[in-house]
């Protein structure tokens, strides 16, 4: 300033508040900002608002106090309402830039634009200030100090808005935040100090508003003042941040034992599994998941037979430690994805995904069955139980209500057939006949109880009526029923797993015939039916081999029929099992053919020795000559293969005839004879007396070569095993 303005000097209890209350202004913008965005929507406009109030006030009296601490040689006082009315508009501008920093979807450009902004209301803050000293003649301005002033301010700003956001972004540092404070509260006050110097005050100057605010203690009180309202603001943050803090470790605590209590609610505390609850609700979601998609799934019901009178005799702690080992048990048997749960106190839930198969269902049926059975040593007690199991399969039970209440109904079954049995769930199950379920009660005994036994029919060549072998139908003399059919036991068995046993009991029984039968002097291949569930039993080939070993008998002897429609039903597992059988050397034989619909691809891959052709096509074969053209077709396609063509149901002479005219290889129906008990068998073949073959010794009379081969390598098996016999 040139000498024709009053010398200024500054008064450093004036500029020292002013820097201050800067340096904490700012420094509380940070923490204002950090609470709304901490705080939801209608707490954050609160802490908006509060905020630009406290800050714009802390910067207001910052600008005041600077223009304060300018010193003159002449008496001055501020218009009191100039003062005030300078302190609404700082107001705003705080508020503008809070709202600015919490926007942080604000693209640069308005960012800029909004440092600018603010920068422009700090510097006319303090041309208002200054105006309110009234001075005759006016003070003026000098441009370039003005234009210098005006880029440091802007300069604070730009930094605030940088800083500032960078630090609210990330955990809040406390060093940090003062270095910003202290950096943007002096460039900024430096700014304010720099706009206030650019006053000149003319010499001849006087103070018309000398009468107004003024005297030594106004600094002192406008910085105490402003200061208390900082202070108060600054525990104000301090307090929400440690309140909000709280409440979010209360919330969070809340969420925890909230999600325990419900995790809780849907287990089971004994064993850790699921319990019913928490059962349907996972089936559930597999089923919705799946919504879109192919699902196979099967829920079996695992219920301990007996399990309440057995906790009556050994006491709740037995049974509890029993339910802990067998839940172990079972959870060593299920697939990752799959889940168990326990649904009551003697009660096991399983859900298994990607089960299509029934009969790998029933497998597992199986071996969960086994499992459960297996001695468990509990309090030094060795305790065997056994559990009834009820199986139903999604999409045929469709909703998990279904799938819950039929498992049920066929647990339900599975207990009324007396327990240690699975049963699938079958429409109008509850209303099952209790005479089937008494039947396979009784089925169950039947092998105990010697009820159950062989016949055999015959089947014999068709150029020579010789007999080529017999087929073991199994029979069920059952006390009070008389002669059951094993067309109406067969699938009781199935259903209720039993056939397992009772067709292990027909193997080993067939070869138990064919060993006396030796031993008398005959050589009679014995083929045996087995079932589709018997196809699947993963040790099939062990059992057989067992029994063959048992009564030594060689693999050829036996011959296995399985019904067309069940090899074809799952190619995959039939091929397999027929080639384990075929290596071993026990034949075999495709039953009931011309009712499965084979595919002759599949018929191709099929090791099978020997076709049967059903007795639907034999009935017909006198009177309709399409019935003629078929087993033509049957036999051609056969013996294309290599496969011995028998035909079934032979009831008159005129069929036999035309079998034999069409190149049919072996006769088996009533026309020759029925299924005869093992003593009306030999009767029977001794009644005939046509060449029946001999133990032993190659019937040379009317065999032709490959059957006198056959029967010279079956000697040579026979004294092999003669020779091995321990
Ligand atoms: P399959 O294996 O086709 O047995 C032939 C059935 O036809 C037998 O019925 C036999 O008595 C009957 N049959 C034989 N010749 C004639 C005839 O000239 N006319 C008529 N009308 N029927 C004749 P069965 O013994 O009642 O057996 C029925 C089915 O039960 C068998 O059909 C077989 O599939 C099954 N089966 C029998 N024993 C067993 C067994 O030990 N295990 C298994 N899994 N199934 C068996
Ligand atoms: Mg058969
Ligand atoms: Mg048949």
């Amino acid at each position: 300033m040139s000498s024709t303005f009053m010398a200024t000097s500054w008064s450093g209890s004036a500029l020292a508040p002013a820097w201050l209350l800067a340096v904490y202004a700012v420094s509380l913008q940070g923490m204002v900002i950090r609470r709304v965005r901490a705080n939801d929507r209608d707490a954050g406009m609160a802490w908006i608002l509060g905020g630009a109030l406290v800050v714009g006030t802390g910067m207001w009296a910052a600008s005041f106090l600077s223009l304060v601490a300018m010193q003159l040689p002449i008496k001055v006082g501020y218009v009191r309402d100039v003062v005030l009315a300078s302190w609404l508009p700082a107001i705003v501008i705080a508020a503008a830039a809070i709202w600015m920093q919490t926007h942080s979807g604000l693209r640069a450009r308005m960012r800029v634009m909004g440092s600018v902004l603010v920068a422009v209301g700090l510097q006319t803050l303090v041309f208002v200030n200054a105006t309110s000293i009234m001075l005759q003649p006016a003070m003026v301005w000098d441009p370039k100090a003005t234009l210098a002033a005006f880029l440091l301010i802007l300069l604070g700003c730009g930094l605030g808005s940088l800083l500032i956001r960078s630090n609210i972004s990330e955990e809040p540092r406390q060093a940090r935040n003062l270095a910003i404070a202290v950096l943007v509260g002096t460039v900024l006050w430096s700014g304010m100090a720099l706009q206030v110097s650019a006053i000149g005050v003319p010499w001849a100057a006087i103070c018309l508003s000398e009468g107004q605010l003024s005297g030594d203690s106004l600094e002192f009180v406008l910085t105490a003042t402003v200061l208390i309202l900082l202070i108060m603001a600054h525990i104000g943050t301090l307090q929400d941040a440690r309140n909000l803090a709280r409440n979010q470790a209360l919330s969070a605590s809340l969420k925890a034992a909230q999600t325990a209590l419900e995790e809780a609610s849907l287990r089971d505390a004994a064993t850790g599994l699921a319990n019913r609850a928490g059962f349907e609700l996972q089936v559930r979601e597999l089923i919705e998941q799946a919504s879109d998609q192919v699902l196979h799934l099967s829920v079996l019901r695992l219920n301990i037979d007996g399990f309440h009178a057995f906790t009556g005799t050994y006491g709740h702690h037995v049974g509890d430690g029993l339910i802990q080992t067998l839940s172990l048990r079972l959870q060593g048997l299920i697939r990752d994805g799959d889940v168990l749960a326990r649904s009551d106190t003697d009660e096991f839930l399983l859900a298994c995904r990607g089960l299509g198969d029934e009969h790998v269902t029933a497998l597992l049926a199986q071996r969960l069955q086994d499992a459960v059975h297996e001695p468990c040593l509990i309090h030094d007690q060795e305790i065997t139980v056994s559990c009834s199991i009820g199986i139903a399969r999604y999409p045929d039970s469709a909703t998990p209500e279904q799938l819950m209440s039929h498992a049920n109904d066929a647990m339900l079954t599975a207990r009324r057939a007396g327990g240690g049995v699975y049963c699938f769930f079958e429409r109008g199950m509850d209303r099952v006949s209790a005479a089937q379920v008494e039947m396979q009660r009784d089925l169950r005994h039947a092998v105990a109880r010697k009820e159950l036994a062989l016949h055999f029919q015959p089947k014999l060549r068709a150029t020579t009526g010789e007999l080529a072998g017999v087929e073991a139908l199994l029979r069920w003399h059952h006390p009070t029923r008389g002669m059951v059919s094993p067309a109406e036991f067969i699938p009781v068995a199935e259903r209720f797993g039993l056939i397992g046993e009772l067709g292990q009991w027909v193997i080993d029984e067939a070869c138990h015939h064919l060993r006396m039968w030796h031993d008398l002097g005959l050589d009679i291949p014995v083929a045996v039916n087995l079932s589709v569930h018997q196809l699947r039993q993963p040790d099939l080939e062990q059992r057989v081999r067992e029994a063959l070993r048992r009564h030594r008998v060689p693999a050829r002897m036996l011959i296995m029929e399985i019904t067309e429609s069940v090899a074809m039903e799952d190619i995959e597992a039939s091929l397999r099992v027929f080639d384990m059988l075929d290596q071993i050397g026990v034949r075999l034989s495709i039953d009931d053919f011309g009712t499965g619909y084979s595919s002759l691809s599949y018929l191709r891959r099929l090791p099978a020795r020997q076709l049967k052709i059903d007795r639907s096509f034999v009935r017909d074969l006198d009177s309709s000559l399409d019935a003629q053209a078929i087993v033509e077709a049957v036999v051609r396609l056969a013996h294309a293969l290599g496969l011995k063509v028998v035909a079934e149901g032979v009831e008159t002479q005129d069929q036999a005839d035309i079998l034999a005219q069409l190149h049919c290889d072996e006769l088996q129906g009533f026309l020759f004879a029925r299924p005869m008990s093992e003593p009306t068998l030999m009767k029977w073949l001794g009644q005939r007396g046509s060449p029946i073959p001999l133990a032993s010794k190659p019937m040379t009379s009317d065999l032709n070569e490959e059957n006198a081969r056959e029967a010279s390598d079956l000697a040579t098996a026979w004294s092999d095993l003669e020779a091995n016999r321990p």
